[in-house]
């Protein structure tokens, strides 16, 4: 057993973690409700394509959405059931994306895949790809893909940070099922052929390092809570020390970063033979009567998350899926779990801001506390007025949106919204020409 502190970054906030409202709560499986609807989107890249027809029957487990390339995921029916329809939706953060409709027969039988007799790396690899599991911590990039580096790399860094406020999905599941956890970790060192295997997990979780503390050949290192330490580049530099330049990646240091519940998806889809049907999500905020941490079918509506937590207060005024600083508000409840969902919040007046926007200052707060070195007045100034070139040489495309400008800004500019506009609008000018 190797354990130690990590190294320490001058940049990035402090945030009021709230914590508290579901940390010791332990993780509740839902009953899956009478309808699901299982998206076609739950991930980076070309969307699956729907590979059954409205009226078939289907069994949990079985394949409903086939993956459309490399940089896709497969998708699987979340409960046993009929498929009711096949539907484009906007959903509550104004996507219009594809959903296999299924209503429930709660047949709790499960279609599994056969029992592997290889485990070489290109067998785990392959039954990580076809269970459709791709990065559960919110990047959802397919993990097949990320175990599948085009040079060796030599450390595998397991993200145990959970710095978002609230969330506390993570921090359950390393407590409840570190075993299991544990056992996805292995097979992931084992398809990339790497040794050395370190899990970071933020101070403030001392049961949770309590709880990999046993492990001999895992390095747990502590980290300073502070936010966002869960960003790949700054956990890895304060794992490791090393530094991902700019418009580089992880593995260009030698590293893979894996997401905590994406090492149960690897362990459940080897092990028990089960693609990726269900997710972890907590529920919480001052908004919701009972806040928890919840295991859930994917593709479950966010009303009926949000009944079986007791219902909202009649203060709610925000509701967002995810954290407070990454997340992203939702209009309503016309909402359905994700492989890559971790969180609904749902903010009473005392948990958010309504102060409006003002003129900048230019107190030079954002850059001030920028991760990632930035300065975000300027690039919002030249996004405001279409110099989408000049957002660039500000450096707009390194910027993580991990909110922490906007966190500290006395003026109440959206920053995050403008830097992200940018990159759309970089993204495009490219492909242009
Ligand atoms: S500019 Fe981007 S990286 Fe920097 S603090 Fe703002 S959101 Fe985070
Ligand atoms: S923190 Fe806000 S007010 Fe201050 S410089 Fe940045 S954008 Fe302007």
């Amino acid at each position: 057993m190797s354990i130690k502190k990590g190294k320490n970054y001058p940049y990035g906030i402090h945030v009021p973690d709230r914590k508290s409202l579901t940390e010791d709560k332990p993780i509740e499986s839902m009953l899956a409700p009478e309808k699901v609807y299982v998206c076609m989107s739950q991930h980076i890249g070309a969307p699956a394509i729907p590979c059954v027809a409205v009226g078939d029957v289907v069994k949990k487990g079985v394949m409903v959405g086939q993956a459309s390339g490399v940089i896709s995921a497969n998708v699987f029916a979340s409960v046993s059931g009929t498929v009711v329809g096949i539907e484009d939706i906007v959903n509550a953060l104004g996507q219009k994306l594809t959903y296999v409709v299924i209503e429930n027969n709660h047949d709790e039988s499960q279609t599994l895949f056969e029992d592997m007799t290889d485990f070489s790396p290109a067998s785990l690899i392959e039954r990580i790809r076809l269970a459709g599991i791709v990065g559960l911590g919110g990047a959802g990039f397919p993990t097949a893909v990320k175990l599948s580096p085009k040079s060796q790399l030599d450390v595998l860094i397991i993200n145990g940070a959970e710095c978002e406020p609230y969330l506390n999905c993570d921090y359950r599941l390393m407590l409840e099922r570190t075993d299991d956890i544990y056992k996805g970790i292995k097979y992931a060192a084992a398809a990339l052929k790497i040794n050395r295997i370190i899990v970071g997990i933020e101070a403030n979780k001392p049961q949770a390092i309590k709880a990999f503390e046993r492990f001999d050949d895992l390095e747990v290192v502590i980290l300073k809570k502070q936010y966002p330490m869960g960003s790949e580049k700054h956990l890895i530099y304060c794992t490791t020390g090393r530094k991902v330049p700019c418009g580089k990646m992880p593995f260009d240091v030698g590293v893979c970063v894996q997401n905590i519940k994406t090492m149960i998806a690897c362990y459940e889809a080897i092990d028990l033979n089960k693609p990726l049907t269900e997710t972890v999500i907590t529920v919480s905020g001052n908004g919701v009567k009972e806040p928890k941490n919840l295991k859930v079918p994917l593709g479950t509506p966010f009303n009926t998350l949000v009944e079986y937590c007791g219902g909202l207060s009649e203060q709610t005024m925000k509701l967002v899926a995810g954290g407070p600083m990454m997340g992203k508000a939702l209009v309503g409840l016309n909402q359905f779990t994700r492989k890559t969902d971790s969180g609904l919040l749902c903010l009473q007046r005392e948990e958010i801001s309504l102060q409006s926007a003002t003129n900048c200052i230019n107190c030079g707060m954002c850059a001030k506390n920028c991760p990632m070195r930035l300065m975000p007045m300027y690039i919002e100034s030249f996004t405001l007025a279409g110099d989408y070139k000049n957002a660039e040489r500000y450096g707009a495309m390194n910027c993580i949106e991990c909110g922490s400008c906007a966190f500290n800004c006395p003026a109440k500019r959206a920053l995050v919204q403008s830097i992200s506009l940018a990159k759309v609008k970089i993204k495009e000018m490219k492909k242009n020409g």
